[in-house]
């Protein structure tokens, strides 16, 4: 070989080498970055981790945090709310009663018609957008809105007879913002939310204000029972199974309520209620507990909240959040490497991911995960994703719903230890008690909430770590039983079960 020939073998050699060494640093720098977003995945799952030890810790807290808030008005982040409730449907109603439901942009009359022996024989329900004017107007404005759409919904369901069963009957009132009840049927609007300002309502009656609206119409409608969703859940698993103590609303957010002793209600010395019991509200959404498994991206969207430092519980398990934890994990993923290509803003965008397109995209069971593909371009403005990444993806959104449905199974029996059905010997004891089956009773969780129906994952987590949690032995005894409409059907069944009866049954001395 002369020299010029070496020269040229040499020269491709060391090109060879250098485009090799491109190549190599490449793929060295690509897969340093793919490492980057598994770990962030990882470090992400590890903080979220609901080992039943912790679970366990969780129930102790909840179960504490009943008993705070109910020795002292602010003895706990649990309000533990009084609702004047002291007994339960029990199947036996009969009747025509109707129900509003006021809780958002639309509001649900309802109409049922009951047989006794636990049946419903008629049911009908009628869905209406509030005018976006009358959420900021007076509160006459809006309750003769409401009082004429039940006036109309009354004549249009019923024919004269079953028109004139209404006069003087009970109408149950589901109304989903904060109030301070003072009886059954009576009750102070807190603050609003969800958009609403109607300035002359806030501290005023909502029940005299919806009265006065109805015989201005000339409807003869008692209002029987204000309701919270929770409540009207409780009311309908009782009215088909006894055995029914407490229930949880799981949808947008979150709510829980459970049947108490009225002795243990400390904070409301001389309560006395006919049946010794009464339902208390927790407004479980607010529960906060060191025990809780906090991330830095629960943090951050407690801080980006409209309501920070609020409704820590709810933020961790609700519909309304779920999405977007995952929405940030993914943000994190896009900023630590180029796995979704270049950074899409829609990352950025607050509630960008819906909780049920997370679902869709956990719930991907194509061999290509071209439902995640799809919802990730579609929703997220991030283009070709490859396949490794989508299972990144889709392991994200495990872990986010794996720990809201562990964390809500925890929840519910934290109840179940306050009220000594989780089989151990409740709070005060201490240690826990051997069981002998013989001894535990059947004890029925009604459920309710889109995100408890409509999520498959989420619902067979939850029911699963219910069973993990209270172990082989006590577990058969606790059946967790899903609603269908509590907060509108439990109110109507609410105002049958109250209207009956014609002395007060609840008394504060
Ligand atoms: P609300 O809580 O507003 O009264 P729902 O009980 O129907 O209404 O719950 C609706 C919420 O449930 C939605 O906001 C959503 O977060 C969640 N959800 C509904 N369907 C699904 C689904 N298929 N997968 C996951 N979450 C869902
Ligand atoms: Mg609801």
């Amino acid at each position: 070989m002369g020299k010029l020939g070496l020269g040229l073998a040499v020269g491709c050699a060391v090109a060879s080498c250098a485009i090799a060494a491109v190549m190599v640093g490449r793929r060295v720098r690509s897969r340093r970055r793919w490492w980057r977003v598994v770990r962030a995945v990882d470090e992400f799952e590890e903080a979220a981790l609901t080992p039943v030890g912790r679970l366990k810790q969780v129930v102790d807290a909840m179960a504490v945090e009943m008993h705070a808030g109910l020795a002292s008005e602010g003895g706990s982040k649990l309000k533990m709310l009084l609702t004047f409730v002291d007994s339960l449907p029990d199947g036996s109603e009969s009747g025509i009663y109707y129900a509003l439901h006021v809780g958002g942009t639309y509001f649900r009359i309802l109409r049922i018609q009951l047989g006794g022996q636990k049946s419903i024989l008629g049911h009908d329900v009628e869905r209406k957008p509030i005018p976006q004017h009358l959420m900021t107007r007076t509160s006459e404005e809006f309750f003769d809105f409401i009082a004429l759409s039940l006036k109309e919904f009354v004549e249009r369901t019923g024919n004269n007879s079953q028109y004139s069963q209404v006069r003087g009957k009970g109408l149950g009132f589901t109304f989903s913002f904060p109030v301070k009840q003072t009886s059954l049927s009576s009750g102070t609007l807190i603050k609003w939310t969800k958009g609403f300002s109607i300035d002359d309502m806030v501290e005023k009656d909502v029940v005299e204000c919806l009265q006065r609206a109805l015989s201005r119409r000339g409807l003869d409608i008692n209002v029987a029972a204000l309701v919270n969703d929770s409540v009207g859940t409780l009311a309908v698993g009782h009215f088909y199974d006894k055995d029914t103590v407490a229930a949880v609303v799981i949808g947008t957010g979150t709510n829980a309520c459970y049947l108490e002793r009225a002795d243990a209600v400390i904070k409301c010395q001389g309560l006395l209620t006919t049946s010794g019991g009464m339902v208390i509200n927790m407004e479980w959404g607010n529960f906060w507990s060191s025990h809780l498994p906090r991330t830095s991206y629960d943090i951050d969207l407690d801080a980006d909240s409209h309501n920070s430092n609020d409704q820590g519980f709810e933020k961790m398990i609700s519909g309304l959040y779920l999405g977007d934890i995952v929405r940030r994990v993914i943000c994190k993923m896009s900023l630590v490497s180029d796995i979704f290509g270049p950074f899409s803003s829609k990352l950025a965008t607050q509630f960008a991911l819906s909780t049920p397109l997370m679902a869709a995209m956990h719930e991907d069971d194509t061999p290509d995960l071209s439902e995640v593909a799809k919802i990730l371009e579609e929703t997220l403005d991030i283009h070709d994703v490859p396949l490794k990444a989508r299972k990144l993806v889709v392991k994200v959104c495990d872990v986010v719903t794996r720990r809201a449905a562990r964390l809500a199974a925890a929840g519910i029996v934290g109840i179940l230890k306050k009220i000594g059905r989780d089989g151990t010997g409740g709070i005060t004891s201490g240690r826990v008690k051997g069981v002998k089956s013989g001894k535990m009773r059947r004890t029925v969780v009604a459920i309710e909430g889109g995100l408890y129906t409509s999520y498959t994952v989420f619902r067979e987590y939850l029911n699963e770590a219910v069973a993990e949690i209270l172990g082989e032995e006590i577990a058969p005894y606790v059946i967790l039983k899903e609603m269908e409409d509590g907060s509108g059907i439990g109110a109507a069944l609410l105002a049958a079960s109250n209207s009956a009866r014609s002395v007060d049954t609840v008394q504060v001395l």
